[in-house]
């Protein structure tokens, strides 16, 4: 078990204390030896002497995703290529992948960082960790092997895919832990019913799942599925891979390890810095990174910040469970939407299978948004008007809590497409037309 308390329940004081001291030798490294950073500093009229407290931190300017595309691939690298031993990319969900060069420490600093996250869910040496993250370029998959092997736990490197082999397995090796997307997950429990194997008498008792954003009624569907407790695990490529928060067994916002990653909440449209609670991008500052050391990060994920001492006993800040990426933020008749607010109402229809995307159109100027959902065989062979009102019944309760009027569409079972890794809520058509 790899809890390191002398940073996870370091006191405020000294953790800020720390994290200054880290802030500054980031910012010299930056400097020094990446002329993108030298550059922007320069405009800025900022200079690593200036940070002499935490607070000096909004003097520095912000990294954004397009800058680190513009390097791509090398070009921001901190470290001389000599020093990089492997590579990993974004999965290139908005666009060109974002590269992320690790030195031999940095991979370190991983393994620490995702054992840390296994060990927040209650992982040990005996545990059998069955890692169906993609292995590859995706930091999913080697992130976790790397934090497993550090608590010397038993990894099956499964990655994703061939869903009856990973049930199989599951039965035979007798896993205990499951690390995947929430998405793939549920995938992985409907396989195993088509088996005949009923996961919840299996030894598997907890998920990591992290990847994308998924919501509090997702996650009981999960829990209720597999018979798990299922927590919430948070990263981006950009700043390490898996590793950069997770969630304690309280289910109370993801602990983010500020030892090595330090958090600031904005708001996106003007960049300023907001207070504890409010809502806004999450932004990091790599503080021991050496491969790729970022000032500052806009992460484009929205959450919250929460400085409170956890139950547990962790002293690091919490962000909630992340809504989604301001990229993918709907705006139908002036209402702003994130799909996983969509969905935590679905998961509370009773009749509503856990598997759903949203269709994006333009009718006559304005945006529709029309949910699909999926929902019992049995549903479908009763009178065409069941379907129609349970059609209504969901779309009434979209309107009674989010406040937007949608398109509700039932669908068969297995009619939308099941994901390995991430899955696609959104079909945006209007660019089509
Ligand atoms: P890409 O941006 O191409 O998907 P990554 O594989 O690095 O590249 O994914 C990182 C992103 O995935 C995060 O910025 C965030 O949007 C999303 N993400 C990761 N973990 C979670 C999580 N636990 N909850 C919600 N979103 C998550
Ligand atoms: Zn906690």
């Amino acid at each position: 078990m790899i809890w390191n308390k002398k940073y996870e329940c370091m006191p405020r004081q000294e953790l800020e204390t720390l994290q200054l001291k880290r802030l500054k030798e980031v910012t010299q490294r930056v400097y020094q030896s990446v002329p993108f950073y030298k550059q922007k500093f320069k405009e800025r009229g900022v200079y690593p002497d200036d940070i002499n407290s935490l607070k000096d931190l909004d003097k520095l300017p912000f990294t954004t995703k397009s800058e680190l595309r513009e390097g791509y691939p090398f070009g921001l690298f901190a470290s001389p290529l000599k020093e990089i031993v492997e590579f990993h990319t974004s999965s290139g969900t908005t666009g060109k992948p974002v590269v992320d060069g690790y030195t031999h420490k940095d991979i370190i600093t991983w393994s620490e960082v995702t054992a840390r996250c296994l060990s927040c869910a209650g992982a040990t040496a005996k545990d059998i960790i069955h890692n169906a993250y993609g292995y590859g370029l995706f930091t999913g998959g080697l992130g976790i092997h790397y934090g497993a092997r550090l608590i010397g736990a038993k990894t099956i490197p499964i990655s994703g895919g061939q869903t009856t082999r990973q049930v199989m397995m599951m039965q035979d090796f007798k896993s205990t832990i499951l690390t995947c997307t929430p998405s793939y997950a549920l995938h992985i429990a409907e396989v195993a019913k088509e088996m005949g194997i009923d996961l919840r008498k299996l030894p598997l008792r907890v998920g990591v799942l992290g990847a994308e954003p998924w919501s509090e009624n997702m996650r009981k569907e999960i829990e209720s599925r597999l018979g798990i407790t299922a927590l919430d695990i948070y990263g981006l490529t950009e700043i390490i891979g898996p590793g950069v928060a997770q969630e304690c067994p309280e289910k109370n916002g993801l602990h983010i390890f500020e030892d090595h990653f330090l958090p600031e909440i904005i708001n996106p449209e003007t960049g300023e810095i907001l207070g504890e609670g409010e809502e806004g991008e999450l932004v990091l500052t790599t503080l021991t990174r050496e491969g790729t050391t970022l000032i500052r990060y806009r992460t484009g994920d929205i959450s919250r910040i929460n400085y409170q001492p956890c139950r547990c006993g962790r002293t690091l800040a919490r962000i909630e469970k992340i809504k989604g990426r301001i990229d993918d933020m709907l705006i139908i008749r002036g209402v702003n939407i994130f799909p996983s607010q969509i969905e935590d109402v679905l998961m509370r229809i009773e009749e509503a299978e856990p598997h759903y995307q949203l269709i994006l159109e333009r009718k006559k100027g304005l945006d529709e948004l029309t949910v699909e959902l999926e929902t019992s065989a049995a549903i479908f062979s009763d009178e065409v008007r069941k379907v129609e009102e349970l059609e209504k019944k969901i779309a009434q309760e979209i309107e009674e809590t989010l406040g937007l009027r949608v398109g509700v569409r039932l669908v068969e079972p297995k009619t939308i497409q099941r994901s390995m890794g991430k899955a696609k809520r959104l079909i945006d058509k209007r660019k089509l037309k």
